[in-house]
């Protein structure tokens, strides 16, 4: 499995009006990939994260998963495929609890979905996945506090948990470390280093050395298109990717 690819981007764009926020992205990730995705503010990452996820529509190209075309499936849809986001604006239920929040998303996976709310708690299985799930982003006191009590950067942590509830094949982590303290940042990339093999991660991150610290593979975008991908040291030898950042983000760590 080591060569398969699980996502393969072909001609991928995105126009808002004449506008190209993702313009013509094609790129594979490998099963197993810790790919970051690094560029400039406004280089189109969220967004394509959106179209991977399924909650924009991609203007062209074609987008699949396991070599299937997911480009015009539904966001449950991709959710049930095993694609789990954590979004840079908080999708959390605020009045919710930190566990709830966590049993929610792991219902949504198995299909039960927010109408279908059998009594959760005769889940026992799922009620202890989601306990241990709390513990292992750093949350062991916080399982009974709403989301809206919680700081930001236990939010983010708790959107982790969230998006791990899935038991996601396809982690996309949108500038989860944004906000964080030193040592919450500390934590969530042992967190993330720790995942899985079999779980494939995407991550947008302006904290470079936390990029070049969990990433095997860097894709770099600017202005809505793919200006390279490859290792670590590749991309920090580049001269097109320092000629992209020049007067943004230094690109050496
Ligand atoms: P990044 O995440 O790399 O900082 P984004 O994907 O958020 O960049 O945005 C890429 C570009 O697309 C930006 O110029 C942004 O202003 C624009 N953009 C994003 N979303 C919209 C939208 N809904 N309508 C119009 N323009 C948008
Ligand atoms: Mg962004």
């Amino acid at each position: 499995m080591t060569d398969h690819q699980l996502l393969e981007l072909h001609g991928v764009s995105r126009d808002f009006g004449s506008f190209k926020a993702v313009d013509g992205v094609t790129l594979t990730v490998r099963t197993g990939a810790r790919q970051a995705v690094i560029g400039p503010n406004g280089a189109g990452k969220s967004t394509l994260f959106g179209l991977l996820s399924g909650t924009l529509a991609t203007t062209a190209g074609s987008i699949r998963l396991d070599g299937r075309d997911i480009t015009r499936l539904p966001v449950h849809r991709r959710v049930g495929l095993g694609i789990a986001t954590t979004f840079q604006h908080s999708s959390l239920f605020l009045r919710e609890t930190a566990l709830e929040n966590v049993l929610l998303a792991a219902l949504r996976r198995s299909g039960a979905g927010l109408g279908g709310l059998r009594p959760v708690r005769a889940h026992r299985t799922t009620v202890a996945r989601a306990h241990a799930l709390l513990d292992r982003v750093g949350l062991p006191s916080r399982h009974d506090t709403p989301a809206a009590e919680l700081s930001h950067g236990e939010r983010r942590q708790l959107e982790v948990a969230v998006a791990l509830a899935t038991e996601p094949r396809l982690l996309l982590l949108d500038e989860p470390a944004a906000g964080m303290s030193p040592a919450e940042t500390a934590r969530l990339t042992e967190l993330i280093a720790a995942l899985p093999g079999d779980v494939t991660v995407l991550l947008i991150e302006h904290d470079l050395d936390m990029v070049f610290e969990l990433a095997d593979t860097v894709t770099v975008m600017h202005l809505g298109k793919h200006l390279t991908t490859g290792t670590p040291d590749e991309v920090r030898a580049s001269a097109k990717v320092q000629a992209a950042y020049l007067g943004s983000v230094e690109v050496t760590s």
